[in-house]
């Protein structure tokens, strides 16, 4: 396994890797428009190739490839989370949804997430460890081939902290927005953080136009960091602070997310705390009815709650929605497919009860 995974190769170090071979430069060309446009999983796929050097290509790269191990299709929306595994035998989950504007893939950036954020079943046994650039977009092209249909947006909000796997997440926008590949436009790509400063500020001197979303969960400081370890590290004042730097470097609107959970972040009074840190910030907000995990004993606001909620900040000007629940019946919530798995395969470890 250690060779080099060709799909998580930039067109430029490809090229070098090709000519260092002593082929011509446009064979390059040729090669990555298999992996990234035509999505081939053999490189004897790869037509116009000759032979010889397919078989050069064997000796000298990997070609990750994932197999769907489970697809469960929601019966409510038609939404799909498929299980992938990874040449190591771990796996990783990959949610595929439906809308007017187009199909969106919700893609994982880890193996397992070291966040412990306390509501999140992606957490519950740590970190595992990073996906390589090719193992994030495989998620993309696997799910296009196996629907059959053009995937138009991206979100980074399946397991894992992209911040804390940078490298391969700024491998993988190039490598899903290069006119050569699937040609994404960043604009329609989201990446979700649960708020690591230095990655805020850092993705905002890439000056990509990806939108951002800041998990919030917390309208201070004190209820964030009851859910989210990280806040001890980053207060909302440096976190928000960072957004605010990140509008100003890329002119890119901002998504709050806020996952309403029974009396902990749901009351009005929190509403208002919420609208009034997140007015000056040129964002919309992102309401979650929180997806329950059974191994934390934490409950979704009810309905009343939730739109209460909504009234409060609607009426002070911000810009809410409700997020549609997609998939609930398919467990669509961050690692709780990969979860159930691995549990019914016998493999988990002891809950920490709380990172
Ligand atoms: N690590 C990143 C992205 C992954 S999670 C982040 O924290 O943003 C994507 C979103 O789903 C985050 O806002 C996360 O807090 C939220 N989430 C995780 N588990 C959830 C659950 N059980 N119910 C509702 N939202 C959840």
């Amino acid at each position: 396994m250690d060779r080099m995974d060709i799909k998580s190769l930039s067109y430029e170090d490809l090229e070098r890797r090709l000519v260092g071979m002593g082929e011509r430069a446009f064979r390059a060309g040729q090669v990555f428009g298999w992996l990234h446009e035509k999505l081939v999983t053999d490189f004897d796929q790869m037509g116009n190739v000759p032979a010889a050097l397919r078989e050069r290509l064997k000796e000298e790269f990997a070609l990750t490839v994932l197999e769907p191990v489970e697809v469960k299709v929601s019966r409510v929306d038609g939404t799909r989370k498929y299980l992938f595994g990874l040449a190591d035998g771990n796996v990783i989950e990959s949610v595929w949804m439906k809308y007017h504007h187009g199909c969106s893939v919700c893609v994982s950036s880890q193996v397992g997430c070291r966040m412990g954020c306390a509501f999140c079943a992606s957490t519950i046994e740590g970190l595992e460890r990073n996906l390589t650039p090719g193992e994030m977009l495989e998620q993309v092209y696997r799910i296009q081939s196996l629907t059959g249909e053009r995937v138009s947006h991206v979100v980074v909000m399946g397991s894992g902290e992209p911040f804390d796997n940078y490298d391969s997440l700024m491998g993988f926008l190039r490598l899903l927005s290069h006119e050569k590949g699937l040609n994404i436009s960043l604009r329609n790509v989201t990446v979700s953080t649960c708020g690591l400063v230095p990655g805020i500020l850092r993705f905002a001197g890439e000056g990509l136009p990806v939108t951002l979303a800041l998990s919030l969960h917390g309208s201070n400081d004190e209820v964030r960091r009851s859910l989210m370890p990280v806040a001890n590290k980053y207060p909302l004042e440096e976190v928000l602070s960072a957004c605010q730097e990140y509008f100003r470097q890329t002119g890119r609107r901002l998504t709050f997310e806020y996952s309403l959970i029974k009396g902990v972040n749901d009351s009005p009074s929190q509403a208002r705390e919420l609208a009034a840190l997140v007015a000056p910030l040129h964002g919309h907000v992102n309401l979650i009815p929180v997806n329950p995990v059974e191994e934390r004993g934490y409950h979704s606001s009810g309905k009343k709650d939730i739109q209460a909620f909504q009234a409060v900040l609607t009426k002070a000007g911000i810009a809410v929605t409700i997020r549609r629940e997609m998939g609930r019946d398919i467990q669509g919530a961050c690692g709780q497919l990969r979860r159930s798995f691995r549990k019914k395969q016998g493999c988990q470890k002891a809950d920490p009860g709380g990172v």
